[in-house]
């Protein structure tokens, strides 16, 4: 692969049994910094998906039988080609996705740091019974065909890092990722094809028929899908028909707790980025800041002037530190909920500057106290808007904190670390950070609860979620 140089428009084709095929429709993909179509990627059709699901279960038994070390080894290796490849996906990334250079360059660092970790999961046997007169041992065995469905916040660390324990359980996998953001998944497919034997790994693209299509399908037992909750909740119907195993990564809502014993302006500066980064389009981004009274004009002044600092712009250039919005659809949900706060009356404590379109440019927004049930405090906003609010206990903070349908991540922001370490255990949330935020690790569980999510990922649970136990006892003579 050239190195570093996106220079649209690209074609991209799809994984199908072992080869790269065109597809018999195209669609369009878009620069949202520019609006501009930036290459085609094949709108998957029904008989496609038919020939796509048949050879996915086809391909299921020799690949359930392969030794785990052949298929190890074969997993192991998606890292090293994405690695040498990583100049050009990370220009196709900010191309197709609008983050900045940086970000797309980290995104798939943090992605090959996640594949390599997860190449060295061992499968468990649990021997349940060793006596005269049985053995019994627990095996985890492979599902069958796994789906797996992701967005376009992150489009290639949130659909790729499903494979490598799918893989390595011996299941095969159909990756479908967002159809706003196909083209870095595509070519890390095309990257990969030669590593697996003819249908174990499939990646296609499609519009939005494809999603309900993959997840209503009888060959599919399981679903590891990432996206929104109201999606979620229609990939869960789709699926009941059939029992098919789910993994659900949803939206959150997450709160930020800042404790008046932390250094106001240092605090500031990095809860700006845990709220920012990505244009705001992280479900783990901080999305409601609690601040205790004493520190909260010193924090959100420094929170305004860490955002007066910061260009929004076309990610592509240098100094680019906040993208567009990727996609019209969010560009307008965010734009509403800013209407709906001026509406209301609620106090600005920012509003930064944005380039005129084309692109789904929005300005860096802070909000000053709106009440708790503000929209901007209630929804998710998925954008670079963010409201503060003020409060005085930490019994009072938990409970507003809690008082969401959501509960992806939380982080709180204090010297105390009992206290912290108490108000931890007591938030609703599948991730806590403490003085840090959106640090993922392969070794740690992550889910959401509550309407955030069912399941988790990564950790123990990244194997417990793309296998079920065999249990398997011999009478001894
Ligand atoms: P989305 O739910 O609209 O789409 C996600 C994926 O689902 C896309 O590939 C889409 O094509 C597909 N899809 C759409 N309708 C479908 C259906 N009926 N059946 C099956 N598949 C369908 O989400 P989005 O707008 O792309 O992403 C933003 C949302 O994702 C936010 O809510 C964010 O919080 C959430 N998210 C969650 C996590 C997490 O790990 N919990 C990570 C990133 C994003």
């Amino acid at each position: 692969m050239a190195d570093g140089a996106f220079t649209p428009p690209v074609r991209v084709d799809m994984l199908v049994c072992g080869k790269m095929v065109p597809g018999t429709a195209r669609m369009e993909v878009i620069n949202p910094a520019t609006t501009e179509v930036i290459g085609t990627a094949p709108r998957c059709n029904r008989d496609e998906l038919e020939a796509v699901m048949a050879e996915a279960r086809a391909a299921f038994p020799a690949w359930r039988d392969t030794p785990i070390e052949e298929r190890r080894k074969a997993v192991a290796q998606i890292a090293d080609l994405i690695e040498a490849a990583a100049e050009e996906i990370a220009a196709t990334l900010t191309a197709e996705q609008g983050k900045n250079l940086t970000f797309a360059r980290a995104e798939l660092a943090s992605l090959t740091r996640f594949l390599r970790a997860q190449a060295g999961i061992e499968m468990p046997v649990v021997v349940n019974e060793d006596s005269e007169e049985r053995i019994s041992k627990t095996y985890r065995v492979p599902l069958g065909v796994v789906a797996a469905i992701s967005p376009w916040n992150f489009p290639v660390l949130l659909a790729w890092w499903k494979i490598v324990p799918a893989l390595l359980a011996g299941n095969t996998v159909v990756l479908k990722p967002a159809p706003q953001t196909p083209l870095a998944a595509l070519k890390i497919a095309a990257l990969v094809a030669d590593l697996f034997p003819a249908g174990v790994l499939q990646v296609i693209s499609g519009g939005d028929e494809l999603g309900p299509w993959l997840t209503a399908h009888p060959e599919v037992d399981k679903i590891s899908f990432t996206g929104s909750t109201a999606t979620g909740r229609k990939v869960m119907e789709g699926a009941g028909a059939s029992l098919k195993r789910l993994t659900l990564e949803l939206g959150g809502n997450d709160p930020a707790l800042v404790f008046d014993d932390v250094d106001p302006v240092k605090a500031a500066n990095k809860v700006f980025w845990a709220a920012f980064a990505n244009a705001g389009q992280i479900c783990i981004a901080s999305k409601r800041v609690y601040v205790q009274r004493s520190i909260y004009e010193a924090f959100r002044d420094a929170l305004v002037a860490a955002a007066a600092q910061v260009k929004v712009g076309n990610g592509a250039e240098p100094d680019t530190l906040v993208g567009p919005i990727q996609n019209k659809a969010q560009f307008e949900r965010v734009k509403d909920l800013i209407a709906d706060s001026r509406a209301h009356g609620y106090t600005f404590a920012f509003e930064g500057e944005a380039p005129q379109g084309p692109g789904f440019f929005m300005p860096l927004t802070i909000l000053d106290n709106p009440p708790d049930d503000a929209r901007i405090v209630r929804e998710e906003q998925f954008g670079p808007v963010l409201p503060l609010l003020v409060f005085d206990t930490e019994d009072e903070v938990i409970a507003r904190a809690n008082d969401t349908e959501y509960g992806l991540a939380a982080t709180i922001w204090t010297e105390d670390m009992t206290r912290a370490e108490r108000v931890s255990r007591r938030l609703e949330a599948g991730t806590v950070w403490i003085n840090e935020a959106i640090y993922l690790s392969p070794d740690a569980a992550f889910g959401g609860r509550k309407q955030s999510g069912l399941g988790a990922e990564h950790g123990a649970d990244a194997l417990l979620a793309v296998t079920e136990p065999q249990t398997v006892t011999m009478k001894r003579n």
